[in-house]
């Protein structure tokens, strides 16, 4: 079942037949339905050190690779190659989106997870159900150790096509996490430096598990995606299912950086100076002018250097049009 719950969820037109619940077994555990794309995974045995862990994909219907690469772990999980050891939620998020093969339908859904929404929609409905899921995963697993990463492909190229995006939160970091991800090859992480309110910062902030938001290259369709370059990643996600310690690396290998300043859209008048497809993370020398806005004014990058990173002049006014950063140390 498993192998081909992917496809089923998002069959088009959708299929009726789909019950809301819906459990059954697997070589060495049991899965149980929670609703359309929300699958909790349960083992037979689990292992003392296994985390309790939430896998999300498609939380933006065009990002397809992070949906690829689940489904070989679910038909690997089934086929027996790999055996259930840790309680896992698999989330497949936006599923009109990705039928559609859209970032969203009516609104950006990654940026819904509060507990204090009040918006309206099939989006912000979304969100209140998977909140509800993975309040209800954590819970029943407590006092486990509690993980969530959220799998993404970026819209643009990046000079660092893995990246982690770490949540603002007090929760700390674990330095075993900074092993784990150097090992699957994400080449470089960022520190928010204030809430945000995605999926990951939603475990988090308000259940302290350990999360990232994980940028796993560029945004492509369904089949033109490369998963070899992402087979360290999925080592680190099957260690995580199997409930064993992953394999670790050097974190001095990822390149480090934290949130200078966000640069903000004021004005209708108002352009970014650098062409649309300029790649995550490029580097602007002191005195390059980045954005002109007819009522900020222009921004001059200052005394050093700044890196632009999720660049979009096409924001609503008063909304983030880039973040710029700047190199960081290494944590551990
Ligand atoms: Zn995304």
């Amino acid at each position: 079942m498993l192998g081909h719950w992917l496809d089923f969820t998002l069959a088009e037109p959708p299929r009726e037949s789909l019950p809301d619940t819906q459990e059954g077994r697997l070589p060495f555990g049991r899965y149980t339905l929670h609703g359309p794309g929300i699958l909790e995974l349960t083992p037979a045995v689990a292992r003392p050190e296994a985390r309790a862990c939430v896998l999300s994909v498609g939380i933006h219907g065009n990002e397809t690779a992070p949906i690829e690469l689940m489904g070989e772990v679910l038909a690997r999980l089934e086929a027996g190659l790999i055996r259930l050891g840790a309680p896992v939620l698999v989330v497949l998020g936006n599923i009109p989106a990705i039928q559609v093969g859209l970032r969203f339908v009516s609104t950006n859904l990654n940026r819904l997870f509060r507990r204090d929404l009040e918006e309206r929609g099939d989006e912000p409905e979304r969100a209140r159900q998977l909140m509800a899921a993975v309040d209800g995963f954590y819970s029943r697993h407590s006092p486990r150790a509690r993980l969530h990463y959220d799998l993404h492909t970026a819209i643009r190229d990046s000079r660092f096509p893995r990246f982690a995006v770490e949540p603002f939160a007090t929760t700390a970091i674990d330095d075993e996490q900074w092993r784990w991800l150097a090992a699957a090859d994400i080449q470089a992480v960022l520190h928010q430096h204030q809430h945000s309110w995605t999926f990951s910062h939603y475990s988090k902030h308000y259940h302290g598990a350990q999360a990232f938001t994980l940028e796993l290259g560029k945004v492509a369709a369904f089949g033109d995606n490369d998963l070899t370059v992402l087979r360290p990643m999925r080592a680190l996600l099957e260690a995580l299912v199997e409930g064993r310690e992953p394999p670790g690396a050097e974190p001095q290998r990822m390149a480090f950086f934290r949130v200078e300043h966000e640069l903000m859209r004021e004005a209708e008048d108002f352009t970014l100076c650098f062409a649309d497809d300029t790649p995550n993370f490029t580097e602007f020398s002191p005195g390059t002018c980045l954005a002109r806005d007819a009522v900020a004014g222009n921004f001059v990058v200052g005394d050093r250097p700044l890196s632009v990173v999720f660049p979009n002049a096409q924001v609503e006014r008063g909304a983030r049009a880039a973040l710029l950063v700047v190199p960081s140390p290494s944590p551990t």
